[in-house]
């Protein structure tokens, strides 16, 4: 596109910032006149001007605002987060078999170490196993009846009519289907819960448009019920919740390692009766009387940093905090163990396709849709559940031997 042409009578790029500064021209706007790259440039140079500073780090990027249009408004720029490495870790899920890096992109000091640290231990203790509890995302379409005898009658007939309501959610799509419909009604609300194999994609869009569907459906076909919206927040997304700790969401994913009692001493410098006694106290007491629904250390920690390296969907880390860390003694040792109610991973979609993140997805080997399909996403997430226990066993030793904030105040001051 010309952007700098008097002839065709289109604002030079010079104009253009002026424009953005002084308030004449909206930030969505200067698209309308030259590329997405271009228009990224006048954004800033316009906020440049405006405010008299100078932004020369947000200038400087790889990724090409015109391959992000799926994913920001009014890009101006990139925030660059320092990425480091853990691992090798040695892992024997059912997708995820061998040795894998893992990618880990953050700010706190000795969280990567930590990760590291960890893998060590997994490995020293023979690999970790993982297992996928679970797969499957959820919407909570939103209807209102005018009695709470309506709103059985409703769901009468959603029961009587699933195959059709999942047939008529499928629609054309070639990646998703629906395993399930759950009701539930309080009063004159009722909520059509659905369940979605997703394949390779995380699969929120998929499931909401499936939603959308469903809830236009009922609209012309069941006269006695309004559709208010595709998400009723029994979904329940990106929100703290029992039901998802409860019934999972995304994948629920296990991992666990039996880690001998010379590997606790050796590495963890602490006893096998010290990590049961602390994750006792701290992570089943502690979260309890506290109120959490994450009874663990830091699920969050390696949930975020592998999240935001993989291109991952960031508030999907709240999500990732729930579940829980098991300590239990076997003859020789501990066998440690991590269950993560919702892992939101996807290798397709969303964040997966910006450069950087994709560079990331393919370094554990899962960049793109998987053979068959849908297999990529499942060993995603059990790296991910892997990486989350090795920082549940690091940090939970550490406290155990109290090398904690010895550590932090090394790494992290
Ligand atoms: P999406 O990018 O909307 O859809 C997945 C895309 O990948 C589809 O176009 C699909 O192709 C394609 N695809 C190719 N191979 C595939 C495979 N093997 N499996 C699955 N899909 C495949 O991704 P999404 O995961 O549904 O949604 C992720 C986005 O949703 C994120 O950006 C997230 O931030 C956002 N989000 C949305 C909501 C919401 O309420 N809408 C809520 C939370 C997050 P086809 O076009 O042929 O199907």
């Amino acid at each position: 596109m010309d952007t700098n042409s008097d002839l065709s009578n289109k604002p030079s790029v010079e104009e253009l910032v002026e424009k953005y500064a002084n308030g004449e021209i909206k930030a969505y706007e200067i698209e309308k006149h030259v590329n997405p790259n271009k228009a990224a440039e006048i954004r800033l140079k316009g906020l440049e001007k405006k405010y008299n500073k100078r932004f020369d780090n947000l200038k400087v990027y790889s990724i090409l605002p015109q391959n992000c249009g799926p994913n920001i408004e009014n890009m101006i720029g990139a925030i660059q987060v320092p990425l480091g490495i853990a691992g090798p870790v040695k892992i024997k899920g059912e997708y995820s078999i061998g040795e894998f890096h893992i990618p880990l992109s953050t700010t706190e000091g000795t969280l990567v170490a930590s990760v590291n640290r960890g893998c060590s231990v997994i490995n020293k203790s023979g690999g970790a196993k993982v297992v996928i509890l679970k797969s499957g995302q959820t919407r909570s379409v939103l209807f209102k009846s005018k009695s709470v005898i309506e709103s059985k009658k409703f769901v009468d007939w959603v029961k009587e009519n699933i195959d059709l309501l999942k047939k008529e959610a499928k629609a054309e799509e070639r990646f998703i289907e629906i395993d399930d419909i759950e009701t539930f009604i309080l009063g004159t609300t009722v909520w059509l819960r659905l369940i979605a194999n997703t394949n390779d994609a995380m699969g929120m869009n998929m499931v909401t448009i499936a939603g959308k569907r469903i809830g236009d459906y009922i609209s012309e076909n069941y006269s006695d019920i309004e559709f208010v919206s595709e998400s009723g927040n029994m979904c329940i997304d990106k929100k703290p919740s029992a039901l998802t700790m409860i019934k999972g969401r995304g994948k629920k994913v296990s991992a666990e390692v039996m880690i001998p009692n010379k590997v606790i001493e050796k590495y963890l410098k602490t006893t096998a009766e010290k990590l049961i006694d602390l994750n006792y106290r701290k992570n089943m007491l502690g979260s309890a009387m506290s109120g959490s629904l994450g009874y663990n250390a830091h699920f969050a920690n390696i949930v975020a940093a592998m999240f935001l390296a993989t291109g991952q969907d960031m508030a999907h880390t709240v999500d990732g905090s729930i579940g829980f860390t098991t300590i239990e003694k076997v003859d020789d040792g501990v066998l440690f163990g991590v269950t993560i109610s919702s892992l939101q991973v996807g290798t397709v979609g969303g964040g997966t396709g910006v450069a950087t993140q994709k560079e990331c997805l393919d370094l554990l080997g899962v960049a793109g849709p998987g053979e068959p399909t849908g297999d990529n996403s499942k060993k995603l997430a059990e790296i991910v559940a892997t990486a989350v226990l090795a920082g549940e066993i690091s940090l939970l030793g550490a406290q155990a031997a109290k090398h904690l904030t010895r550590a932090h105040l090394k790494h992290n001051r």
